[in-house]
C-alpha cells in the first residue's frame, strides 16, 4: 500500500536494496537488505517513501513527527511536508546513549498527536526507548511509521507502519520461507 512499485525495482538498479537471505539480530529473516547509508541520500527517493508514509497517516490529524536518529530526520521533513495541514518536526538531540528532546520543543510534543518516524526499526530498543520519553512528555502517539521494520509489527501496543515489509517481510527464523527451502545461504546481517 503506498508504495510505487517501480521505487522498490528502482532501489534494486540503485544498489539500494539487495536481494539474498539474511538474518538480523533481532532474529528474524528477510529476502532483501536495504543500505542504510545510501537510502535516503537521494531526495528524489526520499519523498516517496515520505509520500507513502503521510498518505498512510493522511486523516489520522498528525500534528507532530518526532524521529530518535538523524537517520530518520531527513524522511521526517518529507512525511511533515505532504501532511495536510503540515505536521511539525521534532528530532531528538543526538546525545550518546540517551535520547533527550530540547526544552524549546516540547510545546510540539505535549498534549499533542505524534507520529514516531525513523528510517529503519532494527531491534525497536531505540523506539521504545523514544516511546518513553513522549509519554513522558503527554504526547499522544499516533503510531510508528519507518522505511523497513525488522522488530515486528508492533512496539508497545504501538503497529508499526513499514514502507517496504510488504516486499520484504522480516520473518521470525522459524517461518522463514527461505531456511525451509534451504536456500539461498543465510548472510549475517551485523545490526
Ligand atoms: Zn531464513
Amino acid at each position: 500500500m503506498g508504495l510505487d512499485p517501480s521505487l522498490v525495482t528502482q532501489l534494486v538498479n540503485d544498489g539500494i536494496l539487495r536481494h539474498g537471505h539474511f538474518a538480523f539480530r533481532s532474529g528474524r529473516h528477510s529476502n532483501g537488505l536495504i543500505d542504510r547509508d545510501l537510502l535516503l541520500a537521494d531526495p528524489a527517493i526520499a519523498n516517496h517513501f515520505g509520500y507513502a508514509i503521510a498518505k498512510e497517516f493522511f486523516t489520522s490529524h498528525v500534528e507532530t513527527i518526532a524521529v530518535p536518529s538523524i537517520w530518520g530526520a531527513g524522511l521526517a521533513q518529507w512525511v511533515g511536508y505532504f501532511l495536510e495541514p503540515k505536521a511539525k518536526v521534532v528530532d531528538a538531540t543526538p546525545t550518546p546513549g540517551t535520547l533527550t528532546i530540547a526544552e524549546k520543543l516540547t510545546p510540539l510534543i505535549e498534549g499533542r498527536r505524534v507520529l514516531l518516524v525513523d528510517n529503519l526499526i532494527i531491534s525497536g530498543e531505540t523506539m521504545t526507548a523514544f516511546l518513553g520519553v513522549l509519554d513522558g512528555l503527554g504526547a499522544t502517539v499516533i503510531g510508528i511509521a519507518a522505511l523497513w521494520s525488522s522488530a515486528g509489527s508492533e512496539i508497545a501496543g504501538h503497529t508499526i507502519y513499514s514502507t517496504l515489509n510488504q516486499h520484504y517481510p522480516a520473518w521470525p527464523e522459524h517461518t522463514c520461507p527461505l531456511c525451509a527451502q534451504g536456500q539461498p545461504p543465510t548472510e549475517v546481517v551485523p545490526y
